[in-house]
């Protein structure tokens, strides 16, 4: 039996984001695991939750127990759950199993009872500040053998800072040229009519340049009220999105049975998402179609393996958040529950750059359109420590989520 003998957080920045990768000791010569522990806006409190309160908690504990110890680190400081105290779970949780598979000998898909699928179907985003450049920037992601992109109205290239920070997953709605009163705070302005229109134009010139050979998603990323949702969400009907993302904020999930019953286009909702609380409702109640769990935010793949299994009952489908502020060890992780659950539906991803790769050995691989995992032991993936000191965390403070609507008011992020 594998005893933990240490716990180590790393902080490291390849990329545009801080990554938290977690990495647990043995006493076991040389087995050891990798967990992704990546709350990129708040990773200092992270690292703290990791290295002062559960590293002290889980030392001389056995490896094997993950049920046990995660129940263990849940309980602990007795007030529970939420980003910072699950992301630090789900780094030492995802370790867990990387130990659990090396010492078996097996990758993780064995362990959740072996694949079926080969691979992972995937989404990558592409934006634009009109309909014009928005399909170019599809058309190259579908050379690239991609089936499904997400599409997005970018602010204009010269827009000024703030609203290229706002914009910078493209949420359009007019900039920094949107209406405000006299005085209004500083911020990146969203009108939420012009945002409508311009989406809607967007998927018009994309569905009339690439027919219905490629899926298209959108994000509203949370950014419009309930009525506003539920009449963009059938103006979206004609162009049969694969599924419109965040449609309302987290504040307002019990508003997502009225949009449920006012359309047909698939829903998706779930980065944000925390605990068990909030999806239950949402799937048993049949209100959504794809739940996206940001997997280290909902505390590793223990209780990603619970989401999915629920899912599949419902006939719900996964949609695991996986920008670049999933590090490659959750992406590894969350590609081993992918391969295995039939509630599978489609995997968020954008490419590994260079830097990733000079930190990370055995990426998972993009070919086509589909992800593969290797079938190394445990997750597969291994981290040069020295690589990743080369690439310092920074700590600005954040402007994207200061989006301000017409009059002034900040607007969900
Ligand atoms: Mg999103």
């Amino acid at each position: 039996m594998p005893r933990i003998t240490d716990i180590t957080a790393t902080v490291t920045r390849p990329a545009t984001e801080n990554l938290v990768v977690v990495r647990v000791l043995t006493d076991e010569p040389g087995l050891h695991g990798l967990g992704c522990a990546t709350f990129t806006q708040r990773y200092t409190a992270v690292v703290e939750a990791i290295t002062r309160h559960l590293r002290p908690l889980l030392l001389g504990r056995d490896a094997d127990r993950i049920t046990e110890l995660w129940r263990l680190m849940h309980f602990n400081g007795y007030w529970r759950g939420g980003p910072v105290l699950n992301n630090a779970i789900s780094g030492i949780d995802q370790a867990l199993w990387d130990i659990k598979g090396k010492a078996a000998g097996l990758p993780v898909y064995q362990l959740l009872g072996g694949k079926v699928r080969e691979a992972a179907a995937v989404y990558q985003h592409a934006a634009g500040p009109d309909p014009e450049s928005l399909v170019r920037s599809v058309r190259t992601i579908v050379e690239r053998g991609v089936r499904h992109v997400r599409c997005q109205i970018a602010a204009a290239p010269h827009a000024s800072a703030e609203t290229l920070a706002a914009n910078v997953a493209g949420y359009g709605g007019l900039g920094q040229t949107a209406r405000r009163p006299d005085g209004a705070l500083p911020g990146a302005y969203f009108d939420p009519a012009a945002y409508e229109r311009e989406v809607l134009a967007g998927l018009e010139a994309l569905r009339s340049e690439l027919g219905d050979g490629v899926e298209l998603l959108h994000d509203v990323h949370s950014r419009l009220s309930p009525d506003q949702a539920r009449r963009f969400a059938r103006d979206l009907e004609p162009y049969r999105l694969f599924f419109l993302e965040d449609p309302l904020p987290i504040e307002l999930l019990h508003r997502f049975v009225d949009l449920r019953a006012a359309t047909v286009t698939p829903l998706a909702v779930g980065e944000l998402f925390t605990q068990p609380s909030q999806w239950l409702p949402l799937v048993t109640g049949r209100q959504i179609d794809f739940l996206r769990l940001h997997v280290s935010a909902v505390g590793g793949l223990t209780p990603a393996i619970q989401a999915a299994q629920l899912c599949e009952v419902f006939g719900v489908r996964t949609a695991f958040h996986g920008p670049k502020d999933t590090s490659p060890v959750g992406h590894a992780a969350q590609l081993h529950l992918d391969v295995a659950t039939p509630a599978f539906g489609i995997q968020e991803f954008a490419p590994f750059n260079a830097a990733e790769h000079e930190i990370f050995t055995g990426l998972p691989e993009l070919r086509d359109g589909y992800l593969y995992p290797n079938d190394q032991p445990g997750l597969g993936i291994e981290m040069d420590d020295k690589a990743a000191r080369r690439y310092p965390p920074q700590n600005p403070v954040i402007r994207w989520t200061q989006a301000r609507l017409p009059d002034g008011g900040l607007n969900p992020p």
